[in-house]
């Protein structure tokens, strides 16, 4: 089997695994209680919270562990709001094609009274910082932009974006699920406020994440209860899983430049050998994008028969998004950069991994090329294009 949706999940490395027998072992104690065996599970996850911490240039107390990247999203956004309200400030504005953590918040917080400006995206899946600038209003409490895309993997322009949020005064946050132990993140440098990151996307475990707010922010509660993680989180903590995910993080990120070196080769590669299939376009800059994400577009077919036959061959990928495969509707993602709806159809990810091997890859390109001809054979959408009965987009 060969594994290529990384941007769904990814397999727990050994690190973390190893890290975490231990504490459901022997060090399985509740890290309030005052005796020594608590006072060890307390060590590990302070441990697990400046190991992670470092990672991104933070202080260990800026970090707040979570259930995942969802709960990290939604208390960034509901901690905008509610400081903001104190100054009547709550309007927030993202973009269109972030994940449903984000996207789902913000509507809910709609119904609550406040006020949302989604940006669109550009077709190469670019945010444009001077558009973010302009759209900054006196009643701004939060622009929320996520690091890179977890359909098209674009990476977007976080620094700008965090200096001009900080010339108007206005918190920055940025969903950087897909971007943490991927790609070089410097919370100081970068001018970032918040930001939300999930172990099980960087070779943790799943149900545990963070979120990082800068000193001084004041988080607002999801869960009300005891006073773990200095009152912003209720709930004995998940010390395993702490362990787990800062075992995970620093493993990966300490090989970031050759993975980095070692990924985009062979997406690179990936996108050239697709690039050869008739009336296909790769979505995104193929430049500033994650060095694991491929994402094609096949005109004529769908996303799903695409991937159900790729599964018979061995193939794990995806057609947009985890969350939304499953359902016919076309990608949110997709439909921001501008694609039309049929091609948002027959769309592909393809995200490879640390240990994907040059051989997988021309097996993937080998594959989906003659998949994709196998089902134009009998598509009649296909076969209208081919016709002339319909245009060609692509
Ligand atoms: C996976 C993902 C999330 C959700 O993270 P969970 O830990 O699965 O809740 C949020 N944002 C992005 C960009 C993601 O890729």
């Amino acid at each position: 089997m060969i594994y290529a949706d990384n941007a769904a999940t990814t397999k727990m490395s050994r690190a973390a695994i190893d890290a975490m027998l231990p504490c459901m072992e022997e060090q399985y104690g509740n890290p309030s209680s005052l005796y020594s065996l608590g006072q060890a599970a307390k060590d590990i996850l302070e441990k697990a919270r400046a190991d992670v911490a470092a990672v991104i240039n933070a202080d260990p107390g800026e970090i707040t562990i979570t259930s995942g990247g969802s709960e990290a999203d939604n208390q960034a956004l509901r901690t905008a709001v509610a400081l903001g309200k104190k100054n009547g400030k709550t309007h927030l504005i993202s973009t269109a094609f972030e994940h449903h953590a984000i996207l789902h918040t913000l509507k809910a917080l709609e119904k609550e009274g406040c006020t949302v400006t989604l940006l669109d995206v550009h077709e190469d899946g670019i945010v444009r910082p001077e558009e973010v600038e302009a759209a900054i209003r006196p009643d701004t409490c939060l622009v929320s932009i996520m690091f890179a895309n977890n359909e098209i993997g674009t990476i977007q322009p976080i620094k700008e974006i965090g200096d001009i949020c900080r010339r108007h005064s206005v918190l920055f946050h940025t969903d950087a699920v897909q971007a943490v132990g991927h790609v070089p993140i410097d919370v100081k440098a970068d001018n970032i406020d918040m930001l939300s990151a999930s172990a099980h996307k960087f070779h943790g475990p799943k149900g545990i994440g963070f979120l990082y707010a800068k000193k001084g922010i004041r988080l607002t509660n999801l869960i009300e209860g005891g006073a773990q993680e200095r009152g912003k989180r209720a709930g004995t903590e998940n010390v395993a899983s702490a362990a787990g995910m800062a075992a995970a993080l620093k493993d990966t990120a300490s090989r970031m430049r050759e993975n980095a070196e070692h990924m985009s080769a062979l997406r690179d590669s990936i996108i050239q050998g697709l690039s050869l299939i008739p009336h296909s376009a790769l979505n995104g800059d193929a430049r500033k994008r994650l060095p694991g994400n491929v994402n094609f577009c096949f005109e004529g077919i769908e996303g799903e028969s695409l991937l159900l036959l790729l599964d018979d061959r061995g193939i794990c990928a995806s057609s947009g998004s985890a969350c939304t495969s499953g359902s016919l509707d076309p990608s949110h993602v997709l439909l921001a950069i501008g694609s039309v709806h049929d091609v948002a159809h027959g769309s592909l990810r393809i995200t490879i991994g640390e240990d994907t091997t040059a051989e997988e890859a021309d097996y993937i390109v080998r594959n989906v090329t003659e998949v994709v001809e196998y089902l134009r054979g009998f598509s009649p959408i296909w076969r209208d294009l081919e016709s002339g009965k319909a245009q060609h987009i692509l």
